[in-house]
């Protein structure tokens, strides 16, 4: 008799391990410093048991924009999005919750051609979105360490920009991983572009900024070249909204200009003396 396998999910961070006998013996992504807080009991749970405790919740975001995250919310409450575009629509991050539902709705909507992935903090159970979407995973080369499963073929890109279909690309910021990644949609908000960020860009719900870490929520900032980096891969695109990782981490107009401003505050704050 074959032994039993489980792809197990740190139930602190959402990342799905390639499956084994026995739980990891510890989360790499948790015990590095951009690790989130560690949730009380058991260190991780399976697809299984969180297919019983919780429920996924599909919003409309935008035009031929979705969002879906389970409710109520695992780990830091990751939240996939899908982006509608006339030659094949694509699921930006992933959330841990893979259930029938999901899919049908996905295959309805034409299926997906590329999974891409902004961090590790968003790869989430990005193998079994993968495996029941039939759909390429796109991650960046430098963020390879932080893959945990090794039995789903992933597609690496390098650079500072990877295009996809229908004008679509991904760029390269850096800053929170050295692989962190946005997504630009030109199609998005009428044609004027839109970004989809995670929290490589972390949008300030409310307030029309972004910032920039190394590290949330442990608040360890980013040095100067790191702003450099980030101005320059973003430079060549234009953008009305930005999406963050969250439901109401949104900047609805003026996005370019938004991060352009935030930038700004952000180097003049590393230039004061502290006073
Ligand atoms: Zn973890
Ligand atoms: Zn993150």
């Amino acid at each position: 008799m074959s032994e039993k396998l489980t792809a197990y999910i740190c139930r602190s961070c959402a990342t799905q391990f390639t499956p084994s006998s026995t739980p990891p013996s510890e989360c790499p992504l948790c015990t590095d410093e951009r690790g989130g807080p560690i949730v009380p009991g058991p260190a991780f749970t399976d697809l299984v048991a969180i297919r019983k405790e919780h429920k996924q919740l599909i919003h409309k975001i935008a035009p031929e924009l979705y969002g879906f995250a389970a409710e109520p919310k695992i780990a830091i409450g990751q939240r996939s999005m899908l982006l509608r575009s006339p030659n094949g629509n694509i699921l930006w991050d992933c959330t841990p919750l893979v259930d029938d539902a999901t899919v049908e709705w996905i295959e309805m909507l034409g299926g997906v051609n590329a999974i891409a992935l902004s961090h590790p903090h968003f790869f989430s159970a990005f193998a079994e979105w993968s495996h029941v979407l039939k759909a390429p995973v796109y991650v960046h080369e430098d963020d390879r360490e932080w893959v945990m499963r090794d039995d789903i073929p992933v597609t690496y890109w390098s650079g500072d920009r990877h295009d996809l279909h229908d004008g679509i690309s991904l760029i390269r910021c850096g800053g929170h991983y050295k692989g962190a990644s946005v997504l630009h949609w030109p199609g998005g908000a009428d044609g004027k572009g839109t970004l989809l960020t995670g929290d490589v860009l972390q949008v300030i719900p409310g307030r029309d900024r972004v910032a920039f870490m190394r590290a949330f929520p442990g608040y360890i900032p980013l040095p100067a070249a790191s702003i450099d980096a980030i101005e320059a891969a973003l430079d060549p695109f234009e953008f009305e909204t930005i999406h963050g990782g969250w439901w109401d981490f949104i900047v609805a107009q003026n996005g370019k200009r938004v991060v352009e401003a935030s930038l700004k505050r952000y180097r003049g704050a590393l230039a004061t003396s502290g006073d």
